[in-house]
């Protein structure tokens, strides 16, 4: 504490999967100020207009303090109006809808869904209650929405999740290509040190490629504005220009990577009798004949030549055909990732990930890195960004996804069920053996009744899924179900559920995020949250007492655990084994290298380091195979460390030797997440977009954020200065598209699909600069909820949402 009576300890940003470190001032229990903190080595003391404003976020006036219930005449009614609750009623109701569920559907009626926004621990409570506790895979976090085709396409190519480099990259890069990434609003603190590069660097260059001319494009050096899904062509094109001048990498790639033809009749993961529904292979369904599809994941081997004969069509002139771009800018850019004299980092983020075929772009870029050789390097690599602080952390490495355990474990497989069943000490055929229902599937399963208890937190669908109006919304108020919303502040989807249960939220809690990088960061418990608010790790703790473990497994597993009879769901995941290890006098290591007089409230509740021991326990199951956790306490002394974390040592890059600790001397480079050590290049086409414009719908609609809010607001609206700044959302459009319609400026229209419609007003000016045909309507905005307008369809592969495109038309109001 200085003069001035505030304290100053260390913490991570609460917004963007950037990560960036923030120092965090507390006077008089309150987040007073915040400042980047300049021993941050993501920020080095920089942060963003949002991170500027953090000591704000906490402080709406709206804050939910209490659990709120629809009531009629004293008593739960799903039409009733919100009235306040102790925890002990809305334990009892939730506790009494959840139980009636499992009596009359089983595990896989009951659903939760989070997101990169819950702390590690959190995440990790979570997926041990619902799919260890309930026995129900059906938890996915809103990372599905967000970056679930980055997890797929690295999966795929290289049998390992995460990026391998990490942002030291962009000290050493000769050329940046952004994807489809408006970086400069989206992840500024990254942009700032790449503008850094380019203005500094001897011959750096910036290319760009997005559906539209943005704040990112201001500074490209090649700006390549293109047509909706032609992304995908570019990328064969690279590849044919690649191989036809004799810029293939042989010696790498004959050393390190193998060929292959990916399924290609893949449908687009929308409900198999929808009009736009091909060859449905959603999770399951079958397609459009009624007979279930091959698995759009398969593949098969090929050659080198089959692979260059493949792309041999995507010649400059198709590329240019299909995409929009000229022919010299596409030139300019295969000539870049050509070069062997310059090193090249690819950025992307959701105009990849949120794609029909998000998956395959990802592996698609890796194709092109991967046939050059530059990879795995300082200034060398593809790397996918997260828009979520944790996306990395919670969602991916502790395994939130319906079909995934911690450390990419995954729960059709076995050995990996038992690996964690012995980890969690737990008897054998505990977790079940199905792939739970993802994000849409979620509202898809609720509005036709088969999850009928469904629990979200830490995030906002009802204004970040697609197509509410046909999907979520009636999902949520099917009077079969009983839906909870854990939150902040009463979000639409709060106000959308039958119980609001109040959060704590921050720095009102010790937590730990992962950003994009593989940089896990601690903070420790600031101030106190306010009123009857609870951490959602205290929630998912105090819940799991509700239930004897006979109440919800079957008699034959409790057979082969009998000394769990009589326990609760409580006593079985948390307070079995590693989790309650830790005494509360291990909090003093804490103080030591941190703040006095350190609080954690959770620990305080439960009588010993609950973080601790659940973070200890996590990494159990990563140690030893290519995902190693630093132990707890050396994470509140550090600003993060790059996993794997090995003897303490961080991996800046990985597959690479000397800088991996898993690759060995001599051995070069090791792609060891296939076990045949090589990574996996695809043969895989360009396919049109689901939905696209026509004579009714004749424009793109694209949606995405702007810099001052993040997501769906919740917090940032809250803030004066980021409100004020940009308090709604307008309609993105070409001035010839707005002249063509009679309309200026200002005016106020109707933006409308087929799926519904919503007014605001338009805008022919500013950040962001769309071609004639498409427009862009940012997301945050709760007063217009543009996802009434966006179509549910995802990448077969990944499930993640395609938010990018959809047909809509533009009328004056
Ligand atoms: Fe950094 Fe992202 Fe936070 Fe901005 S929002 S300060 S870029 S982590």
């Amino acid at each position: 504490a200085g003069d001035s009576g505030v304290r100053w300890d260390k913490g991570v940003c609460r917004f963007c999967g950037t990560g960036c470190g923030v120092l965090i001032g507390t006077k008089d229990g309150r987040v007073v100020a915040t400042q980047g903190d300049p021993d941050a080595p993501v920020n080095k003391g920089l942060n963003c207009i949002k991170g500027y404003f953090l000591s704000k976020i906490m402080y709406g006036k709206d804050r939910l303090t209490q659990p709120m219930l629809r009531m009629k005449d004293g008593k739960f009614d799903k039409n009733g109006e919100f009235a306040p609750i102790s925890w002990d009623q809305a334990f009892d109701i939730m506790a009494e809808k959840c139980k009636a569920t499992l009596k009359a559907k089983g595990p896989k009626g009951i659903g939760m869904f989070g997101s990169g926004q819950w702390t590690v621990w959190e995440g990790y409570a979570a997926s041990k209650l619902m799919k260890a506790g309930f026995r129900s895979n059906n938890l996915d976090p809103n990372a599905r929405h967000c970056m679930a085709s980055a997890v797929t396409g690295f999966m795929r190519t290289f049998g390992i999740d995460e990026p391998m480099g990490c942002y030291d990259d962009a000290e050493h890069a000769d050329g940046f290509v952004l994807w489809g990434s408006n970086m400069a609003e989206m992840h500024p603190i990254l942009w700032s040190r790449i503008t850094d590069r380019r203005l500094t660097g001897k011959d750096v260059t910036t290319h760009v490629l997005s559906t539209f001319d943005h704040r990112t494009t201001e500074l490209a050096d090649n700006t390549l504005i293109f047509k909706p899904q032609s992304d995908l062509a570019i990328l064969n094109f690279i590849c044919n220009y690649i191989i036809q001048n004799n810029a293939v990498n042989e010696e790498f790639v004959k050393k390190n990577v193998n060929f292959k033809k990916g399924v290609t009749d893949i449908g687009y993961g929308l409900r198999p009798n929808h009009p736009l529904e091909q060859v449905a292979n959603n999770n399951g369904y079958p397609g459009a004949d009624g007979k279930p599809k091959g698995n759009p994941n398969n593949s098969s081997p090929i050659t080198f030549d089959e692979f260059k004969t493949f792309v041999s069509e995507y010649t400059v002139e198709k590329a240019s055909e299909l995409s929009g771009v000229p022919k010299e800018n596409l030139l300019s850019l295969a000539k870049l990732y050509a070069d062997p004299k310059k090193k090249v980092v690819s950025y992307w983020t959701m105009g990849f990930n949120q794609h029909t075929r998000g998956t395959w772009v990802n592996n698609m870029i890796y194709n092109v890195h991967l046939l050059v050789g530059k990879i795995s390097e300082p200034g060398n690599g593809p790397f996918s960004l997260t828009g979520q602080p944790s996306a990395c952390g919670t969602a991916r490495e502790v395994g939130t996804f319906a079909h995934r355990l911690p450390a990419d474990l995954v729960v059709m497989n076995p050995k990996h069920r038992e690996i964690a069943e012995k980890i969690w000490n737990l008897p054998a055929g505990t977790i079940p053996d199905w792939i739970g229902s993802h994000a849409v599937r979620q509202s898809r399963d609720l509005k036709d009744g088969l999850i009928n208890f469904y629990w979200t937190s830490t995030t906002n669908n009802m204004q970040a899924g697609p197509n509410i109006n046909g999907e979520t919304y009636p999902g949520w108020r099917n009077p079969a179900n009983f839906v909870v919303v854990s939150d902040v502040y009463p979000t639409v989807s709060a106000v959308s559920a039958d119980l609001m249960l109040p959060c704590a939220m921050w720095m009102e809690k010790e937590g730990a995020f992962g950003n994009a990088e593989r940089r896990t960061q601690f903070w420790r418990q600031q101030v106190k949250a306010p009123g009857e608010s609870r951490s959602d790790l205290w929630q998912y703790m105090e819940f799991s007492k509700r239930f004897k473990v006979e109440e919800v497994w079957p008699a034959e597993l409790l057979e082969k655990a009998p000394q769990f009879k009589g326990k609760t769901l409580y006593d079985v995941l948390y307070a079995n084994g590693e989790v309650n290890k830790f005494p509360l006098s291990e909090l003093k290591k804490v103080n030591e290298h941190g703040i006095k007089n350190y609080t954690n409230d959770e620990s305080a509740a439960f009588g010993y380091y609950v973080q601790k021991g659940l973070f200890e326990e996590y990494a159990q199951f990563g140690r030893g195979h290519g995902h190693d956790l630093a132990l707890f306490d050396n994470y509140h002394k550090a600003r993060g460390m790059r996993w794997p974390v090995v003897d303490n040592k961080e991996t800046l890059w990985r597959f690479r030797e000397g800088y991996d600790p898993y690759v060995k001397k001599g051995e070069g480079i090791k792609f060891y997440g296939h076990p045949d050590g090589k990574a996996v290049i695809f043969a895989l086409p360009y396919q049109p977009a689901a939905e696209q414009p026509d004579k009714e719908y004749d424009l793109w609609l694209c949606t995405g954020r702007v810099l001052e809010h993040w997501h769906t607001g919740s917090m940032t609206r809250r803030v004066p200065e980021l409100y004020k700044a940009v308090p709604d959302a307008w309609v993105f459009m070409n001035p010839e598209d707005a002249k063509k319609r009679g309309l200026k400026r200002g005016d106020k229209v109707k933006v409308i699909s087929r799926r519904g419609e919503i007014t605001t007003l338009v805008e022919t000016r500013g950040r962001n600069k769309p071609p004639v045909g498409l427009v862009f309507v940012p997301f945050f905005d709760e007063s217009r909820l543009v996802n009434k307008l966006t179509l549910d369809a995802t990448c077969p592969i990944s499930k993640e949402t395609d938010f990018k495109k959809c047909a809509a038309k533009i009328v004056k109001a």
